[in-house]
């Protein structure tokens, strides 16, 4: 082969590597894990992947943490921070957060519980917000082995107390994972306050343009890692190399992009906040947003997120369900209706829809804001919202 002055990890695209001979054989399966970050050893694209391996270091450093593992997708991240710490035939009790991603919560119904049999107890916000005294009781009466909340929920943007939160349950010992896909490495560290595992759903800011699935998990812990690589490798939740080069090529821009997006929604919320149109808007960095303050705490006044969800006023359900169709109509000549978030391009979900038990007045949408010039997003919501 010539040698290429190549400065770009290539997309290896190999199912197994060429291993040569007995020793570098026997070398290669004896030291797979105690090694996963040794160059040379990579035996099988499952196990690990040389292009894989170097965004994993990018995220590393974005995350500033001891190691970070790739997977398909944020659901498969899940369920290996979630299943390495099930045991067979014990009676742990484990607290969740339930204003977590649907997706994670039917997993936990349905897979955990139902059919892995966990003991799980959930926690619940009130009035949109967390109680922090009602959780420390929690925590106190359950004393749960493992705990998992997201730092902004979806859709109604419930910033967690996070940095209590983790402390409280540190203190009592209780492994600690956070899903932190809405705030992101650029707004927050859950590490950094004693979390054991950060998950990311990567499909949705660190890659940005909605042209992959792929998850992350984080952390600073060697015997986690250990079997999390392992539990990766048996059930196969590696992501194919050719998505972890477009995650790798795309992170490049994760920061400037997640800057302007908050930057964009930051003035959008303020600006749809006072619109006669709308009768509500949830969105962190509001002073009237019941979190605001733990945002505010949390992210150092960096910035807010760049979600946004928002209602539609009008006198009745009726008058609100007219004016969302006439919205949707209108606003989907330029962005599009799609269920993900953290593109570059602003696009929009009627909450309504997607959760009509949770969520049922017509007229609320979540918005993820993308990175267009503001100017242009604000004429386009002005227009739509004067035209209905
Ligand atoms: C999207 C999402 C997930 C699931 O990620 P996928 O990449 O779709 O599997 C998990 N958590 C949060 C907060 C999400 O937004």
């Amino acid at each position: 082969m010539p040698k290429i002055n190549s400065s770009k990890t290539p997309i290896y695209r190999e199912s197994g590597f060429n291993l040569k001979d007995i020793i570098t054989t026997k070398k290669a399966f004896n030291d797979e894990l105690s090694h996963p970050h040794f160059p040379d050893n990579f035996i099988y694209s499952r196990y690990r992947n040389p292009t894989v391996s170097s965004v994993e270091e990018k995220i590393k450093e974005i995350e500033d943490s001891n190691w970070a593992l790739l997977s398909q997708s944020g659901m498969s991240a899940i369920d290996i921070a979630l299943s390495i710490f099930q045991e067979a035939k014990n009676d742990d009790k484990w607290l969740i957060f339930n204003d977590i991603y649907g997706g994670t919560n039917s997993y936990i119904d349905s897979i955990l519980i139902k059919k892995r049999g966990l003991k799980i107890e959930r926690f619940s916000s009130k009035d949109n917000k967390y109680n922090l005294s009602d959780y420390i009781e929690l925590l106190d009466k359950i004393k749960p082995k493992l705990l998992y909340f997201e730092t902004i929920s979806n859709p109604m943007l419930i910033v967690a107390d996070a940095n209590k939160i983790i402390d409280e349950a540190k203190k009592r010992n209780v492994i600690v994972i956070v899903d932190n896909t809405f705030a992101g490495p650029y707004l927050w560290k859950p590490l950094k306050f004693g979390a054991d595992i950060v998950i990311h759903s990567a499909t949705k800011y660190l890659a940005g343009h909605g042209n992959i699935t792929a998850g992350v998990i984080c952390g600073n812990d060697d015997n986690i890692m250990q079997k999390a690589i392992e539990y990766r490798k048996l059930i196969g939740h590696m992501i194919s190399p050719d998505d972890a080069y477009r995650l790798g090529t795309q992170l490049k821009t994760y920061n400037i992009r997640f800057k302007q997006q908050c930057n964009n929604a930051n003035k959008l919320a303020l600006f749809l906040s006072n619109n006669a149109k709308i009768n509500k808007v949830y969105y962190p960095g509001l002073k009237v947003h019941k979190t605001y303050d733990n945002a505010k705490c949390l992210f150092g006044e960096k910035a807010y997120g760049a979600m946004i969800t928002f209602e539609l006023s009008g006198e009745n359900d009726e008058e609100k369900s007219t004016k969302s169709q006439k919205f949707i109509e209108l606003i989907s000549k330029h962005f599009f209706l799609i269920p993900t978030l953290g593109d570059v391009d602003t696009i929009f979900l009627p909450v309504d829809a997607v959760w009509p038990d949770k969520y049922p007045t017509p007229g609320t949408f979540r918005l993820s804001v993308g990175i267009e010039d503001y100017y242009f997003i604000e004429k386009i919501f002005n227009d739509t919202l004067n035209s209905i």
